[in-house]
């Protein structure tokens, strides 16, 4: 039996090399850059009103009250061919170029109409008020992401701005799931007695769905080994094969013998982990095949832990890791247990720190317990912990 920690490098060890596309930066949320994107433009463009009022120069309402000349007009779009002398004011615009010799703009709400064209400036400006400076955002040729980053709505904006109209971003893994198990049945009927609903497919799914990545679904096959082989080398054609369940030592356990049958290397078929345990590993090709233990949570976590550092790998996407975080932890754990656990906790700030509290389970089928949990607390082989001590903490939301 390996570590977990020898397991993940197994895996790392095996990635496929990525595969860089072009998308549209309409169809780019989510993806993972891979280039530096340099901006072509300052932003502001220009010296541009925040406000709608009156280009002033700064000096002239030292006095305000002060009375000014309006001479003339800009709407944002327009060109300023203007040059704002002393004593006149110009009318202006959110959004608008700011004229020369303007300093600074005062807004329209402290201002007076006297006449058609003269204005009351109730009150002083500072120099720079009210004014956004050429390039006082960002600077022509300025990095503006980097290659790794993925690509947020809050991103998307600043793209589009700097005219990132297409970009370059690393493939997802193509990812397929097959569920094995005698005695599942679909989430739409009532199980009988011996039978179990089949959640793994939904939560695994949703994992991926989570990642970023639209898996695809080779649906449920019984543990019958022609069905499943032929099942495996359609899964055979991804880059990633995922399968739950019959990865154990049961009789009905065929996952690992099918899957050599079909050619697949079989790299390690147990990790010192708790759950799950019969974890299974093997690659075909560029196809790399998790094996998972059907058990709902030990195939939660083991998605999380290793499936996922394995799409990071793939897609060069740090972000996409889970954080790991050390919190105070609010009760001891008193057995110790010889594999890495990966308890279900609920990790918040309280007035003493960050702290988390395991969360009572029945062991690695219990969806419950890991419903109402935020974070695995990673607890290492044989150790006991004692209340407040700071542990290592995975958060999952
Ligand atoms: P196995 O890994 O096939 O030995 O299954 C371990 C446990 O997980 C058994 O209790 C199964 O009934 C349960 N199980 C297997 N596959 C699923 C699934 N797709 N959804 C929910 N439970 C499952
Ligand atoms: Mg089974």
């Amino acid at each position: 039996m390996i570590t977990g920690e020898q397991a993940l490098s197994e895996i790392l060890n095996r990635l496929p090399p990525s595969r860089i596309e072009t998308a549209e930066l309409s169809a780019a949320l989510g993806r993972v850059c891979a280039e530096d994107v340099f901006s072509d433009i300052d932003l502001p463009p220009f010296d541009k009103s925040a406000m709608d009022g009156y280009a002033v120069r700064s000096e002239d309402l030292k006095r305000a009250p002060v009375e000014l000349e309006v001479i003339g007009m800009i709407a944002a779009g327009q060109q300023a061919n203007y040059e704002l002398k002393p004593g006149k004011a110009i009318k202006i615009m959110t959004g608008a170029v700011v004229p020369s010799g303007a300093d600074a703009v005062i807004m329209k709400e402290n201002t007076e109409p006297l006449t058609n064209n003269i204005i009351k400036c109730l009150k002083g400006v500072r120099t720079g008020e009210n004014i956004s400076y050429k390039a006082e955002d960002l600077k022509d040729g300025q990095q503006v992401i980097n290659a790794g980053t993925r690509i947020t709505a809050s991103a998307i904006g600043l793209l589009a701005a700097v005219g990132k109209h297409q970009i370059s971003v690393y493939q997802n893994p193509r990812v397929a799931v097959l569920t094995t198990g005698a005695e599942l049945v679909d989430i739409t009927a009532k199980p009988q007695p011996a039978q179990i609903r089949n959640s793994n497919t939904y939560s695994l799914m949703a994992q991926f769905a989570e990642m970023g990545i639209n898996a695809h679904s080779l649906g449920v096959v019984k543990d019958e080994p022609a069905k499943l082989a032929a099942k495996v080398n359609e899964g055979l054609q991804y880059d990633f094969l995922v399968l739950t369940g019959g990865v154990s030592v049961g009789d009905y356990d065929i996952v690992e013998d099918t899957l050599k049958k079909a050619g697949v290397e079989i790299i390690f078929n147990k990790v010192a982990i708790k759950p799950g345990k019969p974890f299974t590993f093997g690659i075909n090709k560029h196809c790399l095949i998790f094996g998972l233990p059907g058990n709902p949570l030990a195939t939660f976590v083991i998605t999380e832990v290793f499936i996922r550092a394995a799409l990071v790998g793939f897609t060069n996407c740090p972000a996409a890791k889970r954080p790991i975080i050390k919190a105070g932890i609010s009760e001891s754990i008193n057995k110790p247990y010889e594999r890495q656990q990966y308890l279900t906790g609920w990790l918040e700030q309280t007035e003493t720190g960050l702290t988390v509290r395991p969360i009572a389970g029945h062991g690695s089928a219990d969806l419950v317990s890991l419903k109402d949990a935020n974070c695995f607390i990673i607890v290492p082989p044989n150790t006991t912990i004692p209340q407040g001590e700071m542990v290592e903490c995975m958060l999952i939301k």
